[in-house]
């Protein structure tokens, strides 16, 4: 690979996303701070907060008031999800180098200079492998097999997405904002734009502030934005399967109509069950095949409708704001 001049990093913006977090905040707000004050580098610290019904947003108002401390705090008006909250702060961020990272202290903050600092030697994003992950066996193992799939459809060598604690360098950033799709996964996203990607362990704590935000509907729900962001292909696999499966059934009926044939009545009688069967089956991928249609149809609808992906209801800074909503 042609060696590039690496873009020198001048500021470093460091995006949270924020939901009913308060009892983590003081801590992280602190913890940031004083890892970011040893950087070399200028910084800002920019907490969105995704529609906290706690006290969440009263807390990052006041950490934003504090002039020293180079936090915004954006609140957004309602809970529109962790990657949309992220996506808010990309668009105020304005740091060569993007940060992000979880409020709940499960990625430790004190690991930001660590990534500048890989950052720093020519890559455009880098991941963090959680080294000794604090999660339950299934979540686990759905990520490993979620892992494979994208390594095979980005084309980049990563071992860990679930992890938010990752570097972006601005034009990575750049071309997410220009996405207009409304379903993100930011890391695989970032990943389909990047040349140069690395990695670094990182230790992973258990959560000690509050529960996890994602029950099991949520994470279905970003698995199928995972699926969407990355491919179509289940459409394609979709008529494959149909095919495979009504050419079994034809054999099975052609089988079927020749031991008939064979052995008298009898066979067509036992058989009632076999084509039962069968037909069960058929309805199961029928169901199946327009559970997967309706998930790709309901994203397409939410694209035309093309609604705002957020709407800020305030920002508080002790820097001056241009363009609120992120218009370009
Ligand atoms: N989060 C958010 N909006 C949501 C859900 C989560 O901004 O609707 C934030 C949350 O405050 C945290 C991060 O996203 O900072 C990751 O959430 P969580 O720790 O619950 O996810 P997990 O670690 O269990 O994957
Ligand atoms: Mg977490």
């Amino acid at each position: 690979m042609p060696v590039l001049e690496i873009e020198p990093i001048k500021k470093v913006s460091v995006v949270i996303p924020v939901y009913n977090e308060q009892a983590s905040l003081p801590a992280l707000i602190e913890r940031t701070a004083a890892a970011c004050k040893t950087l070399s580098q200028s910084y800002e610290i920019i907490l969105v907060d995704d529609g906290s019904s706690d006290d969440s947003s009263a807390l990052l108002t006041a950490a934003a008031e504090k002039e020293d401390l180079y936090i915004t705090a954006i609140l957004l008006n309602r809970n529109y999800g962790q990657h949309s909250a992220i996506m808010a702060g990309f668009n105020h961020a304005s740091g060569d180098l993007i940060i992000t990272l979880d409020a709940d202290l499960q990625n430790p903050p004190e690991e930001i200079p660590r990534l500048v600092q890989t950052a720093e030697e020519g890559y455009d994003v880098v991941g963090t492998i959680r080294s000794n992950r604090q999660d339950s066996f299934f979540r686990k193992t759905a990520s490993r097999l979620i892992n494979a799939i994208i390594q095979n459809k980005t084309g980049k060598q990563m071992k860990d997405y679930g992890c938010m604690l990752r570097a972006y360098r601005r034009h990575i950033i750049d071309a997410i904002l220009n996405c207009h799709e409304r379903s993100t996964f930011i890391p695989v996203l970032a990943n389909i734009f990047a040349r140069r990607t690395h990695e670094i362990p990182v230790q992973h704590a258990e959560r000690t502030f509050g529960e996890s935000k994602y029950g099991p509907m949520r994470l279905i729900n970003l698995m199928y934005d995972l699926l969407t962001c990355l491919t179509t292909t289940p459409l394609r696999l979709l008529s494959l399967i149909g095919s495979v499966i009504a050419l079994s059934g034809f054999t099975l009926a052609l089988l079927l109509i020749i031991l008939r044939l064979s052995f008298g009545s009898i066979w067509a009688v036992s058989g009632v069950f076999t084509l039962f069967a069968i037909l069960f089956m058929f309805i199961g991928a029928q169901f199946v095949g327009m559970g997967l249609l309706g998930e790709y149809i309901g994203r397409i609808y939410h694209d035309v409708r093309a609604r705002p992906r957020y709407f800020i209801h305030k920002i508080i800074t002790a820097q001056p704001v241009k363009n609120p909503q992120g218009k370009k």
